[in-house]
């Protein structure tokens, strides 16, 4: 038999679970949902594990979740027969966490006082047991596999592992738990009351039936909730099925409920999250939602259902007409599908254009980088997304505006949008390109995100009007154009003498106090680009 192997977590996991144990995160109850979610997860894998391998050796005849508790032992064990974990499994998923953005987070949370928010917001899983519990044990063994894992810890900087001969199919996680106590909103979770209304009020709608031990009715009513009438559905039923899809703890800002009839039919429910996931823009940021057929379970992050610009956007697609055993490669060439993901991307983009003010602020703030992509990648939409954006810009310094309000507000004779691309706010408005339109009163808007500089090149006009950079080409400020005239030796003295850096010297009249500036051809790239290409190595 192997001997018992003492690991160490992970730096980042060890400060971030002693944030857990000491969190004031006021609702601990919710470790429960955070069990139960994983546990729900872990079946609809063996479903669909063993859909792919028949002859994975799995028992399949009642797949369920099951919470028992010893009043006198003050033990709660929440245990699944899913898919279960292997050893580096454990080790990896359990002992490490892998989510990129960990260590900022970590930062900000020692920076801040509001370390209980922070914890929330960053939605650590499993490690909520912590809140509840002084030693953790979990029993798991793989789907298909002999021997199983045990993995015991107090949380504290340390964990130990063994092997275990008989384990049974799935996962037991076994909470020693704290004593109870009403200041620390602690309740007895060996209670099978309290366990009941925690799981009443969190987890009703999980499609898997939760049980208590030695009860054969779930707790649960397991209704799909996409599948019931918006009216008959609360916003706090909405929030916690959002939290189990999006493995989030921040409720969503807002939620998109629809049913399509006819020759395709499904129904949607998709949220727009109110906080952008760290890992938002890395190569691998988890992207598109889950795909059900006929309330089973498919596929989580169903790309073929949802824009890559829209990554952000959590939920659940259920489709009645397709084949159960369907793969990603299908679905991306599915005629109907690609149906339905116009008609959900028309439906988002809705629902953004109709955000109140205030929401429509969260947004922007959160997601509005990663939309822009749009503009590139979904040209057919690219009204749509033009009128949802938003914009620094020389008339406001705190203030955004949207094209829309910019076009409102220009003065009489100016026909094109001007921007101005660069790295930072600062640097741009100290370039001697703004001068002339500042004296004209024009205002430019200042775009300082990366993609600016590669959208701008692909979007010429909004509604109509010219978008043009103010460090690019020949500007028509209607002055009189400048005759070089007497200037003209100089300006063939400097053009060859600069030939080596410049292709002409001329005459401008977009200055005002700055003597010389330099501008690019119409179609040269801008300089932020050139740098971006530059650091690329190309
Ligand atoms: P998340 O659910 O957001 O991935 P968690 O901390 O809740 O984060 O869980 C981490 C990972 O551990 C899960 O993604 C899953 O792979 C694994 N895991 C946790 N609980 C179980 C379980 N009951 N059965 C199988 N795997 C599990
Ligand atoms: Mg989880």
């Amino acid at each position: 038999r192997a001997v018992t192997e003492t690991l160490e977590f992970q730096a980042e996991t060890r400060q971030l679970m002693q944030l857990m144990i000491h969190s004031i995160y006021s609702n601990k109850d919710i470790f429960l949902r955070e069990l139960i979610s994983n546990a729900s997860d872990a079946l609809d894998k063996l479903r669909i594990e063993s859909l792919v391998d028949s002859d994975l050796d799995v028992d399949r005849s009642d797949l369920h979740v099951e919470l028992a508790s010893d009043r006198d032992a003050r033990t709660l064990t929440v245990r699944d027969n899913g898919i279960g974990m292997t050893r580096d499994e454990v080790v990896s998923l359990i002992g490490t966490i892998a989510k990129s953005g960990t260590a900022e987070m970590l930062r900000r949370l020692r920076e801040t006082e509001q370390s209980a928010e922070l914890i929330g917001q960053f939605g650590v899983g499993f490690y909520s047991a912590f809140m509840v519990a002084d030693r953790v044990t979990l029993v798991t063994r793989k789907a298909g596999e002999a021997t199983g894992t045990r993995w015991e810890s107090t949380g504290e900087g340390t964990y130990t592992i063994d092997e275990v001969d008989d384990a049974g199919q799935g996962t037991t996680v076994t909470l020693e738990l704290k004593p109870a106590d009403d200041d620390d909103q602690l309740y007895d979770y060996s209670d099978p009351a309290v366990l009941r209304s925690i799981v009443k009020k969190y987890s009703d709608f999980i499609a898997w039936p939760i049980r208590l031990a030695g009860a054969e009715e779930p707790v649960n009513s397991m209704k799909a909730l996409w599948a019931r009438p918006r009216s008959e559905v609360t916003d706090e039923e909405y929030n916690e099925f959002y939290k189990h899809v999006a493995h989030d703890w921040t409720d969503p800002l807002e939620v998109v409920h629809m049913k399509a009839e006819g020759s395709f039919e499904y129904e949607a429910l998709l949220f727009v999250p109110a906080r952008a996931p760290f890992d938002l823009f890395t190569r691998d940021a988890p992207r598109g939602v889950q795909l059900y057929v006929k309330r089973v379970f498919i596929m989580a992050d169903a790309e073929a259902l949802i824009p890559r610009y829209l990554r952000f956007v959590k939920g659940v697609v259920d489709a009645a007409d397709l084949s159960l055993n369907v793969s990603r490669e299908i679905l991306q060439q599915d005629r109907q599908i690609q149906a339905v993901r116009r008609r959900l991307v028309k439906k988002v983009l809705g629902t953004l254009r109709e955000l109140s003010p205030e929401k429509y602020q969260t947004f922007w703030a959160e997601f509005g980088r990663a939309f822009k992509e749009g503009l590139i990648e979904d040209p057919a939409n690219r009204d749509a997304i033009l009128d949802l954006l938003s914009f620094s810009s020389t008339a406001e310094e705190e203030k955004l505006t949207t094209l829309r309000e910019y076009a409102d507000r220009r003065p009489e004779g100016q026909t094109e949008i001007y921007y101005l691309t660069g790295d930072s706010r600062a640097t741009i408005e100290n370039s001697p390109h703004l001068e002339a339109f500042r004296a004209k009163g024009y205002e430019v808007l200042i775009l300082t995100d990366p993609i600016d500089e590669v959208w701008v090149d692909q979007v010429t006009e909004y509604d109509g009007i010219p978008l043009k950079s103010v460090a690019k080409g020949a500007v028509d400020l209607g002055s009189e154009p400048v005759e070089p005239g007497a200037f003209g030796t100089l300006l063939s003295w400097m053009t060859e003498t600069l030939a080596e850096s410049v292709k002409e010297v001329r005459l401008s009249s977009r200055l005002v106090t700055s003597p010389a500036c330099v501008v690019g051809d119409a179609d040269d790239l801008t300089p932020t680009l050139e740098k971006m290409y530059r650091a690329m190595g190309q």
